[in-house]
């Protein structure tokens, strides 16, 4: 994610089980909500290695990164 297209950040927060590791790795595009589970903080982002970082290091994979012109993912990648 080295350019400055929009992202997407997406969580499934039906599997989000509230470890908090995203929103400490990347807290400019991760919060934890009120309910315990995270959710992005801003429509659009310009990415960032804190957030594929925390994108991959979900433990249950409930987080995705998507390129908002394309809808390519951009995180998690394997
Ligand atoms: S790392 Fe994954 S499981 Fe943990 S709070 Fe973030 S989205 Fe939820």
């Amino acid at each position: 994610m080295s350019d400055a297209r929009p992202l997407v950040v997406t969580v499934d927060r039906g599997r989000c089980i509230g470890s908090g590791l995203c929103a400490r790795t990347a807290p400019t595009d991760l919060a934890l909500g009120p309910d315990g589970r995270a959710a992005p903080v801003r429509p659009a982002s310009a990415g960032s290695e804190e957030l594929t970082e925390a994108a991959e290091m979900c433990p249950v994979e409930a987080i995705s990164v998507r390129d908002a012109a394309t809808g390519d993912l951009v995180a998690p990648l394997w």
